[in-house]
């Protein structure tokens, strides 16, 4: 769970997670459906996944033993790495083996002056050496639990406390920086110039040190390491989706959500029924991919009219800039879905939030009660009314000077009729 992810955000699943799978047997009974729905908030749906095929693996193929040493948790068990093998062998089991994860990166970089590219493999390849010949062969979790530690507390990415750190004394990269102001002071008075160390110049060919092109910058000081990589822009990508809502049991509000593909993206997670958009559709050309998307999936006709825009939802992945075109079009009466098509479930306010839908589905959700809710303060209904598969009524606030049109229902019917749709 930690994994790209802060301890604060943790916590609370981590509990409650404990409590209802105690033990490896105990998550490999569940499903992933349940997995999901405590998983649902966390992010990075994968790791909630794999950690439950882990456990059943370790418990119907390892008759129930975990793997021991960070070679075999890597070899056996699947989604974990080298880093999760590493931590959970010297943590669990005490084996003698490094970590290296973001904070360690750090740490090192920075301790040995290395500017190299972090991403790249035979930069890891040579941190991973380092942490495995520092580890303490005594006490290796505790050894790798505080060097995440100081990287997570005192060396941290923008404003590093070196003058508390335990390590200084150690640290290339704060020698480098004292070197530099004695030298300014020297300047200062002055006095002649300090013998420059040979380190300073460690620009050729070398494979760690800062590229020759991205010389030190004095007023970064410490933080000239790690160097930072060239960011990967994120994938841009426009999908439309759509509320689909009915009114259920006693008039409350009921929505239609399918589940995703077993694999990929938010896999096996519930979402409003989605449909990716080309580039640079206008709405009019939006409506009609989703109504054609809908009218395959729902064998009824879907009029693009009837398909209330809500707004635009933009949710970042690590790797994709998602913005999600919401629209809302509410059924009188039940659908029949393709039955080649995903599972589909009705499901209230309720049910929605307990089950497991991403944030982004929440916010798409909140997105349309707050147009719910502006259209009911407002006293406006329009085009809302005609979605609500009811016959075209116009509703405006009198105070405005307007009024009521209802060409096909009587005026008394409205509270009862819409009530359930505008409370
Ligand atoms: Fe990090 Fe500063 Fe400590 Fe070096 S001295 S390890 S840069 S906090």
């Amino acid at each position: 769970m930690l994994q790209q992810t802060q301890v604060a955000t943790v916590i609370d699943y981590y509990n409650r997670w404990m409590q209802k799978w105690p033990t490896l047997q105990a998550l490999a009974a569940a499903s992933l459906e349940e997995v999901n729905e405590l998983w649902a908030g966390l992010g990075y749906y994968s790791r909630g996944k794999r950690l439950q095929e882990a456990a059943r693996k370790v418990v119907s193929e390892l008759a129930g033993r975990m793997p021991r040493t960070a070679e075999d948790l890597q070899r056996l068990l699947p989604g974990v790495g080298r880093y999760t093998a590493g931590a959970i062998a010297s943590i669990s089991f005490g084996q003698a083996t490094g970590v290296v994860d973001g904070n360690v990166i750090r740490v090192l970089c920075r301790l040995r002056c290395i500017g190299a590219d972090t991403s790249s493999l035979a930069v890891i390849d040579c941190l991973w050496n380092m942490a495995n010949t520092l580890v303490d062969r005594s006490r290796p979790g505790d050894f790798n639990q505080a060097l995440m530690e100081l990287g997570a507390t005192v060396c941290t990415p923008k404003s590093p406390l070196c003058g508390e750190c335990p390590v200084k004394e150690h640290c290339h990269a704060w020698r480098r920086v004292e070197k530099e102001l004695a030298s300014a002071s020297q300047k200062l008075f002055g006095k002649t110039t300090l013998v420059p160390d040979v380190e300073d110049y460690g620009t050729g060919d070398c494979l760690l040190c800062l590229p020759a092109a991205e010389l030190w910058d004095s007023s970064l000081g410490v933080t000239n390491f790690p160097r930072k990589a060239a960011k990967k822009q994120p994938r841009v990508e426009r999908t439309a989706t759509c509320v689909l809502e009915r009114r259920g049991h006693l008039g409350v509000p009921e929505y239609l959500i399918v589940q995703r593909p077993s694999s990929g993206l938010l896999a096996g997670l519930w979402e409003f029924p989605s449909f990716p958009l080309a580039p640079g559709l206008q709405e009019e050309q939006q409506k009609e991919v989703l109504a054609d998307h809908l009218q395959a999936w729902t064998r009824q006709p879907v009029q693009t009219q009837s398909l209330c825009f809500v707004g635009e939802v933009v949710h970042i992945f690590s790797h994709i800039h998602q913005t999600y075109v919401v629209y809302s079009l509410c059924l009188d009466g039940d659908l029949v879905l393709d039955a080649a098509s995903s599972p589909s479930r009705w499901v209230t306010e309720e049910e929605f939030r307990a089950s497991a839908v991403s944030t982004a589905m929440k916010k798409v959700l909140k997105a349309r009660e707050a147009q719910r809710g502006a259209q009911s303060s407002r006293g406006k209904v329009g085009s809302t009314a005609a979605c609500a598969g009811l016959p075209c009524a116009l509703l405006e606030h009198k105070d405005l000077g307007l009024h009521w049109e209802l060409p096909s229902l009587e005026q008394g019917d409205m509270p009862g009729r819409l009530s359930p749709w505008f409370p």
